[in-house]
Order: structure tokens, then C-alpha cells, then sequence
């Protein structure tokens, strides 16, 4: 028996369900496109979709459904995607989205909101950074 992941409307979904609504996503999000600049730097080629929420903790807060959503990753460098999951550095609060992001978080996974937001950086324009960014959202 697969295993079986939780949405946010009570219904469940296999890791084949899951492969194949995210691999249509993508097909959709990039229709006409062959090229893909990272939507977090503007400079480097995506090789990445990132996404803002991790597909496994997406399992864990039963929105699995998040994983395919369009708005739910972005297309990505590997440097980027790095440094939004390597968050406590900081580094990823100068990417060009941060606004688009962090307010994705706020609104499906408030926890982890909380934890970027609450931390001290170990700088002072991480710090100011951060600041513009929330009161951007
Ligand atoms: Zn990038």
C-alpha cells in the first residue's frame, strides 16, 4: 500500500499523483519558454524549480496540494535555491522575489515565517533588509 499524503481539503494523494500534477505544472508554467533566467537573481540560468515551502514539509503541514500549485516555486539557480534553504545566512534576503516569498510564507506555513523573521542576521543590512522586505508584504 503507497504511501498516502493529506491536502488541505481532507483528501489524500500517492507520490505518482503527486510526480505527475507537479511535472504538468511546470509544463504549464513554462509553455512558449526554452530558456529560464532564476526569478531570484535575474542573472543566472534556472536549473531548479524551487520551491518557497519544501515539498516534504508541505506533506508534514497536510497542503500537499501546495506542491503543484504555479505559485508555489519559482525557477531557480542552484546558488539561489541554496540560499533560500540555507536561510539562516541571511544571503537569501537579498534575492529580487524576497517580497513574493516571504509573503508566500506568511500565508501557508506562518511557523516558518516566524522563524526567518524572528531571527537576528548577522548583519546590519541583513537586518534593514529584512525590515523593508515585511513591510513590503
Ligand atoms: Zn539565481
Amino acid at each position: 500500500m503507497a504511501n498516502l499524503y493529506y491536502c488541505s481539503d481532507g483528501s489524500r494523494v500517492s507520490e505518482a499523483q503527486i510526480k505527475q500534477k507537479y511535472s504538468v505544472a511546470i509544463r504549464q508554467k513554462h509553455v512558449g519558454q526554452s530558456f529560464f533566467t532564476c526569478q531570484a537573481c535575474l542573472k543566472e540560468r534556472a536549473v531548479d524549480n524551487s520551491h518557497i515551502i519544501s515539498k516534504a514539509r508541505l506533506k508534514q503541514l497536510h497542503k500537499t496540494e501546495l506542491i503543484w500549485h504555479p505559485m508555489a516555486f519559482f525557477d531557480s539557480c542552484r546558488n539561489c535555491h541554496n540560499c533560500w534553504e540555507s536561510w539562516k545566512s541571511g544571503d537569501y534576503l537579498f534575492q529580487v522575489n524576497i517580497v513574493t516569498t516571504l509573503k508566500y510564507l506568511l500565508q501557508h506555513d506562518h511557523e516558518s515565517f516566524l522563524k526567518r523573521t524572528e531571527h537576528e542576521y548577522d548583519t546590519v543590512e541583513k537586518n534593514q533588509r529584512l525590515l523593508w522586505a515585511i513591510r513590503n508584504i
